[in-house]
C-alpha cells in the first residue's frame, strides 16, 4: 500500500522561523516521496496547530505524520495523542528535530534550512518504514517498599500508610531513625531532634499499615513498575521481639564489660555484646551482635543475658530468615556516609584523641550522650578553646569536590552550643558560608554576634604544641597564615554516598551521579525519579541535604507512587527488543550487556529471549548482537538505517 504522508512545520514563534525558512521547508516536503500534504503553522503544539494534523488525518485520510518541530523530549507525547484521537496507530509518527538541532545552534539562515531539510528528508524516509505498535498495560499493586528508615524513609512511610497503601519499611540498623536519631539541636531553630522526632518513630511502630523489617537488607529486586517481587534478608537478633520488653536486665548481665565502640554513639561509648541502641530506640528491643558476642564467635559463654531475661525472650537458634513481598513501587531512602577523615592524615583524626567529628560532637552535646551533654575533653576536662573546620572532605580536589551543604549550618549550630555550655574561646575556620535556607542567614548573623571568632581560611594543618592542639592555616581577610591554640577541634566532616551505595544500585539497576549518589531521572523537573520506572529516591541517598529538603524530598517521593498507585494501571512503552529465535546464535552477549536484567537464556534451546516487562528498549543488545538476531521495536536497523541514509542523501 502506499503511504500519504503529512509534513508539519513549526515556526515556534520566532525559535525555528528566524533561522530557517518554514515556508521553503514545506514547499521542500512536498518533493519528498510519499509526502501528501506539508504545511507550517506558528505553533503546533497549540490546539489550533494539532487540529490541522487532526483534519488532514480525517479529510486527507493522512496516515503517516512528521512533524519538525523541537526535540521529541518535548512535544512527541503531546503529538502522539493528536495521531492516536484520529484512530491512527501513535507510532505512525516521527519528529524531526529542527530547534535544539538545528535552529538554535546555527546563525546562517541558509545553511540552517539546508540542514533542516536533510533533517526532514530522514523523518520522512524513516517514517514510511515506521510500524503499528500496541502499548501494554500493566497492573500496579498499591503497596509500596520503602528501603531505609531515616527521617526520609519515614516520613514516605508514613504519607503513603496514612493514605492506606501498605508500606514494607527496611532498615539494616537495629532502630529507625538514621542519622537524625543521633542529632541534639537542629539548626536554625535548636528545638531538640528527639522531640521532633521521637513522635514520628512511634508512630511508624504503631501504624498497621506499616510492616517493619529491623537489622534487613534487600536481597534481589525482581519484576518491573507496578509488579516488583522484592526478597528481603532478616538477619538474627537472637531475641524474640514478641516478647523482649526493653528492660534492659540482659544488657547489664553481658559479661563483656569492656564493650564495642558503640555505633550509635560513634565510638564515643562502649557497648555489651547485647545491647539497646539507645534509651528512646524504636523499636525498644535489645539485640546481639554475633562479632562479639563470646557465644556466637568463640562458642563460650556462661549465657548470663539468657538467665537474666525473665521473659524467655533470647534465642541464640534464631536463624536468618529470608521472605519475598510484592510492591507497586520502591522508594530508595538510604541516606548518606559520613566522610571519613582519616583519608586526610594532616588533621589528625584517630592520633590526637580530642580531634572528632561533627557527629561525634553531635553524641557530646546530646543529654542522651556519653556526657550527658557536657562538652568534655577525653580526660573529663572542659575545654577553653575550640576550633571547628568547615570543609573537611567537602569543595576538596583531594576528596569530593561538591558542597556537602549542611556543615556550616552544622558548625555554626554546634559553635554556638559550645559557647554554651562551656563558655570556651571558639573559632570557626572557614572557605565561605553556606547559609541557603529558610532562616539561616539569619542563624549566622545571630552566631557571629555572640563573640565566635570567624577566621576565612581552611584549616591545613592540626599539630600539638605545648600539650595543646594547634590549628594552622592562612587567613584570608588579613592575608596571613594563623596558628590558634586550642583543646578540641570539631571537623565539618561532609556527607558522601553510602559504602554500598554501588551494590545497591547493582540490586536495584538504578544509575549513580559521579559523585556516587544516586542519580535522579531530570536533576531539576524529575528530581526523585530514577531511570527505572517506579523506583523513586527520597532523602540524602541522592544528595547531601539538611532536614527540611530531606522531608520535602520524601514527601515527593510518596506523592509519585501514590499517584501511581492511583492509576491502578499503566501503558508501558512497547519499543523494547526482540530476538529472532533463528538467527540467535546463543553467545549470551546480550544477557551480559543487558543492564535490566531483561534477557534469559533457554538452556533447552540454546538461545535468548526477552523478557518484555523488564526490557527498557536502550538497544544496548541490538548494537552488541554479533548475529543480528537482536533489534528493537521502532528503531529497526530498516528504520535507522532508511533514516541516515536520508540524512546522507541529496
Ligand atoms: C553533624 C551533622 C549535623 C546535622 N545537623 C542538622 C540540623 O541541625 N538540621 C538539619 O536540617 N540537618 C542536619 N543534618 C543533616 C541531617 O542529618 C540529614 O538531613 C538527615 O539525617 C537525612 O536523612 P536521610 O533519611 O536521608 O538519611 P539517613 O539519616 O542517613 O538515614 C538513612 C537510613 O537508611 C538506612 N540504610 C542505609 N542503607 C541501607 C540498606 N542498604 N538497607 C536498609 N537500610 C539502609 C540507614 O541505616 C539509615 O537508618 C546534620 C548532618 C550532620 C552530619
Amino acid at each position: 500500500m502506499k503511504q500519504k504522508i503529512g509534513v508539519y512545520i513549526c515556526h515556534c514563534g520566532t525559535n525555528i522561523a528566524a533561522t530557517v525558512d518554514c515556508e521553503g521547508l514545506a514547499r521542500f516536503a512536498e518533493t519528498l516521496p510519499g509526502v501528501k500534504v506539508a504545511r507550517d503553522y506558528r505553533y503546533l503544539c497549540s490546539d489550533p496547530g494539532q487540529d490541522l494534523i487532526k483534519n488532514d488525518i480525517r479529510d486527507l485520510s493522512i496516515d503517516r505524520v512528521v512533524v519538525a518541530a523541537c526535540s521529541p523530549r518535548m512535544h512527541e507525547v503531546t503529538f502522539r495523542n493528536a495521531v492516536s484521537s484520529e484512530g491512527l496507530n501513535p507510532y505512525f509518527l516521527n519528529i524531526a528535530n529542527v530547534r535544539e538541532q538545528c535552529s538554535w545552534v546555527h546563525k546562517d539562515r541558509e545553511k540552517a534550512t539546508d540542514k533542516a531539510k536533510q533533517i526532514l528528508r530522514a523523518a520522512v524516509a524513516r517514517v514510511l518504514r515506521q510500524e503499528a505498535l500496541t502499548a501494554r498495560k500493566v497492573e500496579i499493586k498499591p503497596s509500596a517498599l520503602v528501603v531505609g528508615a531515616g527521617i526520609a524513609g519515614i516520613q514516605a512511610s508514613l504519607t503513603m500508610a496514612n493514605e492506606g497503601m501498605k508500606v514494607a519499611l527496611i532498615e539494616r540498623a537495629p532502630y529507625i531513625g538514621g542519622h537524625m536519631a543521633q542529632l541534639d539541636k537542629t539548626f536554625p531553630t535548636l528545638d531538640c531532634a528527639s522531640c521532633i522526632f521521637t513522635p514520628k518513630t512511634v508512630e511508624v511502630a504503631r501504624n498497621k499499615n506499616i510492616e517493619l523489617f529491623i537489622c534487613s537488607d534487600v536481597l534481589e529486586v525482581k519484576g518491573h513498575v507496578g509488579n516488583f517481587r522484592v526478597t528481603i534478608k532478616k538477619h538474627p537478633t537472637y531475641v524474640d521481639f514478641n516478647r523482649c520488653t526493653g528492660c534492659g536486665d540482659c544488657v547489664e548481665a553481658c559479661v563483656l564489660k569492656k564493650g564495642m565502640p558503640s555505633e550509635f554513639e560513634e565510638s564515643m561509648a562502649r557497648r555489651r555484646a547485647i545491647y539497646i541502641a539507645f534509651p528512646q530506640a524504636v523499636p525498644l528491643k535489645a539485640v546481639v551482635d554475633k562479632e562479639s558476642c563470646l557465644l556466637l564467635s568463640k562458642g563460650k559463654c556462661k549465657k548470663s543475658c539468657v538467665k537474666a531475661c525473665k521473659a524467655e525472650a533470647i534465642n541464640f537458634e534464631q536463624k536468618e530468615e529470608v521472605v519475598e513481598r510484592e510492591v507497586g513501587s520502591i522508594i530508595l531512602a538510604t541516606g548518606y556516609d559520613l566522610y571519613d577523615p582519616h583519608l586526610l592524615p594532616q588533621y589528625g583524626y584517630g592520633l590526637y584523641e580530642n580531634v572528632i567529628t561533627n557527629l561525634q560532637f553531635e553524641r557530646l552535646a546530646s543529654p542522651s550522650g556519653p556526657t550527658r551533654g557536657e562538652v568534655l575533653l577525653k580526660d573529663g576536662a572542659v575545654p577553653k578553646g575550640i576550633a571547628f573546620l568547615h570543609c573537611i572532605g567537602s569543595r576538596d580536589e583531594n576528596a569530593n569536590l561538591y558542597c556537602s551543604r549542611v556543615c556550616c549550618m552544622a558548625s555554626m549550630k554546634q559553635a554556638h552550643l559550645a559557647k554554651e555550655k562551656t563558655g570556651a574561646e571558639i573559632y570557626e575556620f572557614y572557605i565561605d558560608i553556606n547559609a541557603f535556607g529558610k532562616g539561616y542567614q539569619e542563624f549566622y548573623k545571630r552566631v557571629r554576634e555572640e563573640g565566635i571568632y570567624f577566621i576565612r581560611g581552611k584549616g591545613s594543618e592540626i599539630f600539638k604544641r605545648d600539650g595543646r592542639l594547634v590549628v594552622a592555616a592562612e587567613d584570608t581577610m588579613l592575608g596571613t597564615p594563623v596558628e590558634i591554640p586550642v583543646d578540641m577541634v570539631v571537623l565539618g566532616t561532609g556527607l558522601t554516598a553510602r559504602h554500598d551505595a554501588e551494590k545497591v544500585a547493582q540490586v536495584l539497576g538504578i544509575s549513580q551521579s559521579a559523585d556516587r549518589f544516586f542519580m535522579e531521572a531530570h536533576p531539576k523537573l524529575r528530581p526523585v525519579a530514577t531511570n527505572v520506572d517506579g523506583i523513586f529516591l527520597a532523602g540524602c541517598c541522592q544528595g547531601p541535604k539538611d532536614i527540611p529538603d530531606t522531608v520535602a524530598h520524601a514527601s515527593a517521593a510518596a506523592a509519585e507512587a501514590m499517584s501511581l498507585s492511583a492509576q491502578g494501571e499503566i501503558e508501558v512503552e512497547p519499543t523494547t527488543a526482540t530476538i529472532n529465535p533463528d538467527l540467535c546464535a546463543g553467545c549470551k552477549l546480550c544477557i551480559e550487556i543487558c543492564p535490566y536484567s531483561a534477557i534469559d537464556f533457554l538452556d533447552a534451546k540454546g538461545i535468548s529471549v526477552v523478557n518484555e516487562a523488564l526490557c527498557k528498549g536502550c538497544g544496548a543488545c541490538t548494537a552488541i548482537c554479533p548475529s543480528k538476531a537482536a533489534s528493537q521495536n521502532h528503531f529497526t536497523q530498516d528504520q535507522v538505517l532508511s533514516e541516515v541514509e536520508g540524512l546522507c542523501s541529496h
